[in-house]
């Protein structure tokens, strides 16, 4: 029979857990190993189709690069076209190239995946974890994305948490997930800033928390940001040097810097607890048929010179989280911090002007972000929401001719319906299209057309006044459109998207 209790799922970038509760009505986190809690968002693909997850798949970063798909979570969802994918994809040696749908798929064994398949193997896997910790099957879960993940992202997610069997009945953003458990906690009521540095982006969340009800005040944050950043921060600083001394170059050869950004993550994580820590790869390129080691001792303090400009960024997007809400780093009662990066102590003291009451026991930087997301679920399972989240990025119509109009402006607290005059759209006799899309920035690059909608020509010629277009974001930032005629009459119209998500 299947539980009745809803697996809270963290699907992070670099690692994923899931928490329950149980029958007793106690929090229980799913183990994945004797001594560990989280699941390393890495797939080996280890013949075609045969995949390998998690603590076994990460040793395959070095030693099999190409067939090991690890922070897919950055790439999911986007197109391959775009920014993002073009800044980032030769960072890794797998091989990201266009799916049949243009978002981003991996190549191997001759074969193109889309990302969504990666994800799955990473969600089924935590889901028999969870099956065997609660000894029956879970049917439904909560879902937690980037604050600023886009819909195509939470699409994706979703898709591949259904594709294992599971019913969605939640997507929330990750600090909102951290700030419910932190409610949840000390039943407070209290303004809270929740930093989450992951290893792939930052999110900077705004929230008043009262009678375990969340709110979302305001988010930020910096989508390009995250500890991976940081590693390549460090290897930056350290290549000239290498080549310099051993006069081989190496920049360019992705196998050779991909195991230098893993030393530099190792010796990063070894420097939040010690003040010095030595850099080596044994073997890291050839001299005239020799190897050549890479052996560097990297202080603290050098470190924290490296990583000096990202640290001011964070602090750049959290100065303009707090502007948006018109307030100051003291009228906030408290930080939460969350993601793997927060250990880093140069973070930590850089925000130190910040109350911070809560000890790292209590909100735990790993797996803050699954309890919150196995409080909601407990939550839904009782028939209470205690959540209110906000539309990640400004929604905007576009109409023929090229005008650009925001309908939905960014943090506005889902759900939300909102409506656009159409008196300007022309009197065409075919269907008149209408893109709708989200956006960062107005820029068109950071542009995600989410669907085009296309009014009937008979329809805006019986509407002497234009009529109205009504978009409706829902709960788990599904977005619905409707056509209003002049008279109130309501025809819903289908968004059809220019490129779908290949179903999975
Ligand atoms: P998350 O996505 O929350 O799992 O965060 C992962 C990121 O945190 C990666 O970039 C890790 O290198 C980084 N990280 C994990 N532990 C530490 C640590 N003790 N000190 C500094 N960075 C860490």
């Amino acid at each position: 029979m299947a539980s009745s209790s809803i697996l809270g799922i963290d699907f992070g970038t670099t690692n994923t857990a899931a928490t329950y509760f149980d029958k007793t009505g106690r929090l229980r986190l799913v183990p994945v190993t004797d001594k560990s809690f989280v699941l390393p968002s890495v797939v080996w693909y280890h013949a075609g189709d045969k995949a390998i997850v998690g603590h076994a798949a990460r040793t395959q970063i070095i030693d099999d690069p190409r067939h090991t798909i690890f922070g897919a979570k950055r790439f999911l969802g986007r197109r391959f076209d775009s920014e993002f994918v073009a800044l980032h994809k030769d960072r890794f040696a797998f091989d990201l190239v266009p799916g049949p749908d243009g978002y981003a798929a991996i190549h191997v064994y001759g074969q193109v995946r889309p990302l969504t398949d990666v994800v799955h193997v990473i969600i089924k896997q935590i889901l028999t974890l969870a099956n065997h910790a609660a000894g029956e099957p879970f049917s439904q879960c909560v879902l937690t994305v980037p604050a600023h993940a886009s819909i195509r992202q939470r699409e994706a997610v979703r898709r591949a948490a259904e594709k294992s069997g599971l019913e969605v009945r939640a997507i929330i953003n990750e600090p909102t997930a951290a700030a419910l458990y932190y409610a949840n906690l000390r039943n407070p009521e209290q303004t809270v800033l929740v930093f989450d540095l992951g290893g792939g982006t930052f999110d900077a969340t705004l929230m008043s928390v009262q009678n375990r009800v969340v709110k979302v005040l305001a988010t930020g944050g910096d989508a390009f940001l995250g500890g991976a950043n940081f590693d390549e921060a460090i290897v930056e600083g350290l290549v000239d040097e290498f080549e310099r001394q051993s006069g081989v170059r190496i920049r360019g050869n992705k196998l050779v810097m991909q195991r230098l950004i893993f030393a530099a993550e190792s010796a990063k994580i070894a420097l939040s607890v010690r003040e010095e820590a030595q850099m080596r790869v044994a073997g890291l390129t050839q001299k005239e048929g020799a190897f050549v080691d890479f052996n560097f001792s990297l202080t603290r303090a050098q470190l924290e010179q490296l990583v000096f400009q990202l640290i001011e960024r964070l602090a750049a997007s959290v100065d303009d989280v707090l502007q948006r809400a018109n307030m100051t780093p003291e009228q906030v009662d408290e930080l939460v911090l969350v993601g793997g990066m927060t250990r880093m102590p140069a973070v930590r003291q850089r925000f130190a002007h910040f109350r911070r009451t809560s000890t790292d026991k209590e909100v735990h930087p790993d797996l803050g972000v699954a309890i919150g997301a196995g409080v909601l679920g407990r939550n839904l399972a009782r028939g209470i929401v205690g959540l209110a989240d906000v539309v990640p990025m400004p929604i905007s119509a576009m109409l023929p001719g090229g005008r650009t109009v925001e309908v939905i402006p960014a943090n506005t607290p889902v759900p939300c319906t909102k409506t656009l005059p159409l008196e300007a759209l022309p009197m065409w006799n075919a269907p008149i299209p209408i893109a709708i899309f989200e956006s960062l920035s107005t820029t068109a690059v950071d542009r995600e057309i989410l669907g085009t909608l296309h009014v009937p020509p008979q329809w805006r010629a019986a509407q002497p006044g234009g009529g109205q277009l009504e978009l409706k974001m829902g709960h788990d930032f599904t977005l619905r459109a409707t056509l209003i005629a002049d008279n109130g009459a309501r025809t819903p119209v289908q968004l059809v998207d220019p490129k779908p998500i290949t179903a999975v």
